[in-house]
């Protein structure tokens, strides 16, 4: 039987590991040596599930829409991941990140953010368990998200400008690396995607594996069965999707849909969808499929989305779209717009672009009409409301 799951040394295939710099081996083996044991805790498992509940919103709806249901000639839900607190997923993973940080003894927590997502998951998360917390961002960006830098001041957290190269997210990922080199003993590196040296794309995957937890309680109550015939998510990093298939891997009898960045199109060297046009490298200390030119340098990617703009790919979902598991759908930046003002149209949703991906992969795809689809919703579209006034 094929294998899904990560191994020991956190391989999914030929995909994933830890290359890291002899500078940062001790943070991630230590790291790797204590993450399991601490999840697996049935006592902080129920302690981060009280925190998701009481704090976070969860369970988020799983919301069936009659109108793409009939347009498509299917069952589809929408797993509402939008509806959290922050409005995305990714306080799931920060939330149960920095708890697991608290409990290793770590006082302090360093993050990088590119459009300032993350960063505002973090820092909100910091703020309410009391955690100092730094964010690296590059200058450029710093500039372009300032709503979201403002968010973050607010909230307590410490910006710190990242002035050298393009000043932008790869280098405040080498200037977080450096700071967590020197002071590991007190700093836990929040990643925010299902990317990184092992243990990171294990442990965010675990962390988002509520999505697909609570999608077996959903579908059983609403459909008579735990499991869906389509699961479909997008893909940045991977965490939303790995959250989303999590539970249903192993199971053949759900197909896996997963959604990424064609930007202006796969052949017109503005995209980001890795899995078309990218090749086998290392990347941010794993081994994945890495958008890269001849000579093997990172290229740089593109989408309108600015949570899809990433030139790696987590390694389980290089593994699955390697061994045939997942099918792999690039949604140009023109077809996520129109998906996204249709379900405005349909259902008075606005989805946040990153998520209008997902949907763009419906009118690309063949349902039987007793077909039951799950795509999840990621985030909402306030961040994203001038993009749409400008296409409509
Ligand atoms: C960050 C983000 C994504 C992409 O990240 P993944 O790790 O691939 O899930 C998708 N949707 C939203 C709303 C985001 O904020």
């Amino acid at each position: 039987m094929k294998s899904y799951q990560v191994s020991p040394d956190g391989f999914y295939g030929k995909f994933g590991g830890a290359f890291v710099p002899d500078s940062l081996r001790l943070c991630v083996e230590d790291l790797q040596k204590r993450y399991l044991q601490i999840m697996n805790d049935p006592a902080f498992k129920s302690y981060y599930y009280e925190w998701l509940v009481k704090y976070v919103g969860r369970p988020t709806p799983l919301y069936l829409s009659e109108k793409l249901s009939r347009k498509y000639g299917c069952k589809i839900y929408l797993k509402r991941e939008d509806l959290n607190h922050t409005g995305a997923h990714k306080i799931n993973n920060a939330l149960g990140q920095a708890l697991l940080a608290q409990k290793l003894g770590k006082k302090r927590i360093i993050a990088e953010t590119g459009a300032g997502q993350h960063g505002v998951a973090v820092a909100t998360v910091c703020a309410l368990l009391e955690m100092e917390c730094k964010i690296f961002m590059g200058k450029t960006d710093i500039e372009r998200q300032r709503v979201n830098v403002e968010k973050m001041k607010l909230l307590g957290a410490e910006i710190i400008s990242v002035e050298s190269g393009t000043q932008t997210l790869q280098e405040a990922v080498d200037e977080a690396l450096n700071y967590w080199s020197s002071h590991y003993e007190d700093t836990f590196y929040l990643i925010g995607s299902a990317v990184g040296p092992h243990p990171y794309p294990d442990m965010v995957a675990k962390f988002q594996s509520v999505i697909s937890e609570e999608l077996e309680d959903q579908l059983l109550e609403l459909e008579g069965r735990n499991y869906p015939d389509y699961l479909i998510a997008c893909v940045g990093g991977g965490s939303n999707a790995a959250g989303t298939v999590y539970q249903y891997v192993d199971n053949e009898n759900v197909k896996i849909v997963l959604a990424e960045a064609g930007g202006k199109g796969i052949g017109s060297g503005k995209s980001a969808a890795t899995l078309h046009i990218g090749k086998e490298g290392l990347i941010h200390g794993y081994k994945t499929i890495v958008l890269q030119d001849e000579q093997g340098n990172v290229q740089d990617p593109y989408s309108i989305s600015a949570g899809l703009d990433y030139p790696g790919i987590g390694p389980l979902h290089a593994h699955l779209a390697d061994t045939g598991r997942a099918s792999i759908v690039a949604v140009n930046d023109d077809e996520a717009i129109d998906a996204a003002l249709e379900l405005v149209r349909f259902d008075g949703i606005i989805p946040a672009l990153e998520s209008s991906h997902a949907l763009g992969a419906l009118p690309k795809m063949q349902f039987r009409p007793d077909d039951v689809v799950v795509l999840t919703l990621s985030g909402r579209g306030d961040k994203d409301i001038e993009v749409y006034l400008n296409h409509k």
